[in-house]
């Protein structure tokens, strides 16, 4: 069955991008047979002179799923592309290679997929593949890539790069469905959730007299610092995180962490970096950033008022400040919003 049509008819029906990865896989042992011994699928991050490659699904031929590679790093605990060599051949000429082992050993094919989000696609074989079998993979990634665009052009900000605003409440609900019931809490949120017990916290970052910015610099520079700002949190993010700009200067961040502490801290580390960062023609920027925990079955536009209300305090207490809505509560700095007849069990 190593009809192409058929392929093309199952992965364009799909809309959820970890799904087009398991499906593309699949797809691969299922059209290619018993001389597939494993599968790989990585993200190139293209960073400057090094480029870093993110396993991101593996499937071996006695699995029955893909496996989701772990753990997250940031983008700078990547491993270097140029310290695979058959990878970083492929990603660098932009053409398939293949390397036949020692006598014996398994064949490893590498696909290159440059545009948008670059990927690589490693088919380990038991014997030389055919070159119709070469082609039939690389029409396959292209099919893939293709769907992989379309999500990208109607999800992502097309100044930043960043997801829109139209894809996070299903992303929010999502995680949200997913956390444990809230029990009762310690105030300072330090107990540790196991691995599959994370849970989630919602930012809302607000950069500071950005109008300022457009004033005095023009709206062309405004939209580099937007740009700019936007790569900063990327650099600053674990691949995990969902980071969408909502308008304007607003951007939220949706991140998994294993207590409030984490998530703190990670958007400190995001305030100062952006805060020492060297604007072209502007200099230096800083921004506002309020924080929530999320709750099972938490509401988006409820999270999302609940960091924007630590951002306005943030705002009136001198600007380039991080809060948690959480603690400026305990603490009586915010009221806690009660919605009638629902029982809010914070702590
Ligand atoms: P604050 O510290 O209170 O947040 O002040 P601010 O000036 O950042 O906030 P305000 O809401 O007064 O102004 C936001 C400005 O952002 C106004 C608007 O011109 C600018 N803006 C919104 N979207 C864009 C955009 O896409 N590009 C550029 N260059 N500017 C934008
Ligand atoms: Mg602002
Ligand atoms: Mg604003």
């Amino acid at each position: 069955m190593k009809d192409l049509t058929h392929s093309l008819s199952l992965l364009t029906g799909l809309r959820d991008r970890e799904a087009l990865e398991d499906a593309l896989v699949d797809l691969v042992f299922r059209c290619l047979g018993p001389p597939v011994q494993a599968v790989r699928l990585f993200r190139v991050v293209v960073e400057g002179a090094r480029d870093r490659c993110m396993p991101v699904l593996e499937r071996r031929a006695a699995d029955t799923e893909s496996r989701r590679m772990e753990p997250n790093p940031l983008p700078g605990e990547l491993a270097v592309l140029d310290t695979q060599p058959l990878l970083n051949q492929a990603f660098s000429t932009g053409t398939t290679q293949s390397y036949a082992g020692p006598s014996g050993a398994p064949w490893t094919c590498c696909l290159p997929l440059l545009e948008g989000v670059p990927m690589l696609l490693e088919v380990v074989l038991s014997n030389a593949p055919l070159a119709a079998d070469v082609a039939w993979l690389e029409d396959l990634f292209r099919v893939y890539g293709n769907v992989v665009s379309l999500l990208d052009y109607g999800e992502k900000d097309s100044l930043t790069e960043l997801l829109n605003r139209k894809t996070f409440d299903v992303a929010f609900i999502k995680a949200a469905a997913g956390l444990k019931h809230a029990s009762h809490k310690t105030l300072d949120q330090e107990r540790r959730h196991s691995a599959h017990q994370r849970g989630a916290w919602l930012a809302v970052l607000d950069i500071d007299h950005f109008k300022r910015v457009n004033d005095t610099c023009g709206h062309l520079i405004g939209d580099e610092v937007l740009l700019l700002v936007a790569r900063l949190m990327r650099s600053c993010s674990r691949y995990s995180d969902l980071l969408y700009r909502f308008g304007g200067e607003e951007f939220v961040i949706l991140m998994r962490c294993d207590s409030e502490t984490d998530a703190l801290s990670a958007m400190e580390r995001l305030r100062r970096t952006i805060e020492s960062h060297r604007f072209p023609q502007v200099g230096t920027i800083t921004a506002s950033i309020g924080l929530t925990e999320v709750f099972h079955n938490d509401i988006p536009s409820e999270a999302f008022g609940r960091a924007d209300e630590a951002v306005y305090y943030a705002k009136s207490h001198g600007r380039n400040q991080l809060h948690s809505y959480q603690r400026l509560v305990a603490e009586g700095g915010l009221v806690a919003q009660v919605k009638e007849g629902m029982v809010v069990d914070l702590f």
